[in-house]
Parts: C-alpha cells; sequence; structure tokens
C-alpha cells in the first residue's frame, strides 16, 4: 500500500515516515528541492520503499498536478502535512493564510483530478479550535467539536492569529472537498507538539516552531525573567505520527482527532529542566515547583483519546526526550 506525505522534511512528517517504513508501507513524500529529498532518503537508510517527489511551492493552486498525473495512480492513502508553521512575517495572507489554504485544496484537487486516493488525512491544529481571544480563560473548554471563529481579514493583526486561521481555513477546505466528493476523510488536530527531532544531526540553534518553546528555556540562565510565559497545551511528536497512522488504520472517517496530554507552563517546562538536569543551571521562573498556576482554556480530547486507543508519552518524557538530544549536541550532556 502507497502512502503520499506531503512535506515530508517536516518535524511532525519525518516521525510520520518513519512510523510507515517501520510497518513497511510504501511511502512518497513530497520534499522542495532534490537536495532535501536525497538528504532524507540517505538519513532513513536509502530504503527502496522510500521515494520522494518534489513539490515547490504549496501556495501554487497546482503545484501537485505533475506528481499526481505521473504518481497518482499508485497512491492509496494521502496524509497531508505540508503546511508554514512559523511567526517570522508580516505578510500573513503571503505566508500563513494562502500556502495553507492553497496547498490544502490543491492536493485535494489533484486528488479528484487523476488520483484513485482511498483515505486522505489532513494534518490540521488546534489552532483551528481554539478561539484566540480566549486562550487565558480558565472557565473555557474547547472540544473537537469547536472552531476558530477568526475571518480572513480579522486573523490579520498578529502571527499566532494568522497562523491559527490558517489552519482553520485549510481544515474547512478540506471538510467541504470530503463533503463533496465523499471521499473517506480524518483530521488530526494537535496542540504544541514536543520530542525529539528524528535525526540528531538535524538540531540545530533554532528548532521548529513548537520546540522552540523549549529551546528559549533550555538556554536560560538563573535570575532570567521568562518571556513569553507560555501557558498552553503539549502532546509528544510521536503520539502525533502514530495518530496519522491510526487515522487511515482504523475506521475514523470524519473524526477530528484532538491530541493532547494536558496543559504545561513555562514554569512547569523549567521546573522539569531543574530536577531532570540539577548538574546544569537554567532559570528557576516566578514560583518553582509550583508548576503552571496561571488559568488557560482547556481542551477536552477524550472523545479522540478514545477512537486512537493509545497511551499518550507524559511531558516529563517528552521534555526530556527534546531537551537531552539538544543538550548532547551541545556538549551540555
Ligand atoms: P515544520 O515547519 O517542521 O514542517 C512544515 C512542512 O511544510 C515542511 O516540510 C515544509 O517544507 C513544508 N512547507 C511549508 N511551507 C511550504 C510551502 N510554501 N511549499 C511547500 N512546502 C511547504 O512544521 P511541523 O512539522 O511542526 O508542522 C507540520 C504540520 O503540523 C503543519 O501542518 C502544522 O500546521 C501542523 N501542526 C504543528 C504543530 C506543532 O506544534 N508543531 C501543532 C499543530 C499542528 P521545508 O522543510 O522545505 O520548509
Amino acid at each position: 500500500m502507497a502512502v503520499l506525505v506531503t512535506g515530508a522534511t517536516g518535524f511532525i512528517a519525518q516521525w510520520v515516515v518513519d512510523y510507515l517504513l517501520k510497518e513497511n508501507y510504501q511511502v512518497i513524500g513530497t520534499v522542495r528541492s532534490q537536495e532535501k529529498g536525497d538528504k532524507l532518503h540517505k538519513q532513513f537508510g536509502s530504503p527502496s520503499n522510500l521515494s520522494f517527489e518534489i513539490v515547490k511551492d504549496i501556495s501554487e493552486t497546482e503545484a501537485f498536478e505533475p506528481l499526481f498525473e505521473k504518481r497518482g495512480k499508485e497512491i492509496d492513502i494521502v496524509l497531508h502535512t505540508a503546511s508554514p508553521f512559523h511567526f517570522n512575517t508580516k505578510d500573513y495572507e503571503k505566508d500563513l493564510l494562502i500556502p495553507a489554504l492553497n496547498g490544502t485544496r490543491g492536493v485535494l484537487n489533484a486528488i479528484k483530478k487523476y488520483g484513485d486516493v482511498k483515505k486522505v488525512v489532513v494534518t490540521s491544529s488546534y489552532a483551528s479550535i481554539v478561539d484566540v481571544s480566549k486562550f487565558a480563560d480558565g472557565s473555557c473548554v474547547f472540544t473537537e467539536k469547536d472552531w476558530n471563529p477568526a475571518t480572513w481579514e480579522g486573523c490579520q493583526t498578529d502571527p499566532m492569529s494568522a497562523y491559527c486561521a490558517s489552519k482553520k481555513f485549510a481544515e474547512e477546505a478540506a471538510w467541504e472537498f470530503a463533503k463533496e466528493t465523499g471521499v473517506s476523510m480524518t483530521t488530526v488536530n494537535p496542540v504544541f507538539v514536543f520530542g525529539p527531532q528524528k535525526f540528531d544531526e538535524d538540531v540545530k540553534a533554532q528548532l521548529n516552531t513548537s520546540n522552540e518553546i523549549l529551546n528559549g528555556l533550555i538556554h536560560s540562565k538563573p535570575g532570567d525573567k521568562i518571556e513569553p510565559d507560555y501557558h498552553a497545551a503539549f502532546v509528544d511528536v510521536r503520539d502525533v505520527a502514530k495518530a496519522h497512522l491510526v487515522a487511515f488504520q482504523k475506521e475514523t472517517n470524519g473524526e477530528r482527532l484532538g491530541l493532547s496530554n494536558g496543559g504545561f507552563g513555562s514554569q512547569t517546562i523549567l521546573d522539569i529542566l531543574n530536577e531532570k538536569f540539577p548538574q546544569l543551571e537554567f532559570a528557576k521562573g516566578p514560583e518553582p515547583g509550583k508548576g503552571d498556576t496561571k488559568p488557560a482554556a482547556k481542551f477536552d480530547n477524550s472523545h479522540s483519546n478514545k477512537v486512537l486507543g493509545f497511551p499518550l508519552i507524559s511531558l516529563e518524557q517528552s521534555v526530556y526526550d527534546t531537551v537531552a538530544q539538544v543538550l548532547k549536541k551541545e556538549g551540555r550532556l
């Protein structure tokens, strides 16, 4: 069975590819350049069941057409993970909204035109569920049934709002497509994803956007003021990858699989760092040992946990594995 993974170079996608290869699927990954494909192929040990196709820019509405024209009939399952996730832009339409929306529409249209695909899984996000204005409202509980109320114009105030809205518009387009074509569709909607990079050599001074939360704290020093002070929720990347497989291996048509293993704050992370690595010096935070005491909206994803049916990696484990990988690379461990 052949599985297409879009955005195969991504932090989450590399783990998805790894889990697919371990289960002996034929894997086709999309990458933005030949060099990126060659590097990744080598990193995975050059297996014969892994190949890459170039899709340079998913903002282009027909970016996926050549790939599907060439290999569409081979592909049984599509896992669409490619989408920009960063906050370093002021051109929210060009850099966040359009690639997210066109990328999703583009791959779906190519499936319709050339493919014989049995299942589509779109990597969406809690960002398409949460109301950004309620992040700090401790009385708010979101579930898989909720939708971010953002509008195209209204979201373009700051990168976080624009990114969250980009995921909402992309996911809405996916569900519209499913309704129109009847294709079996599932979305995976994770909160902030922590966890190690698939390959140690890819640990750089700057990590992927969600792990940058940890990276900032790893490089804090005693006495530092903690900014930004996060109060959010996390899930480990290996569980997110697993969920992408469960999404097509089990009957999950129509599900939005919410992925979260609970809340964290910057203080919680610092407490873990100081406990697990006592030989190193990090900031202590304003309330050492107390964990996160600030109010934050909650995500009740108990329905998805039942559908997925596997236990999730703890915050302590996820933080430890992420941080240990960075510290080893820096020669601090
Ligand atoms: P990464 O930035 O590591 O991966 C993003 C992937 O998308 C990369 O392969 C990147 O290619 C590709 N991509 C981005 N923009 C374009 C473009 N214009 N044209 C072609 N390819 C593009 O992010 P993550 O792995 O963290 O995120 C993967 C998915 O998961 C995204 O859809 C994201 O929204 C979602 N998500 C992530 C969460 C997290 O906390 N990490 C939480 C919830 C959802 P390249 O490597 O060449 O830049």
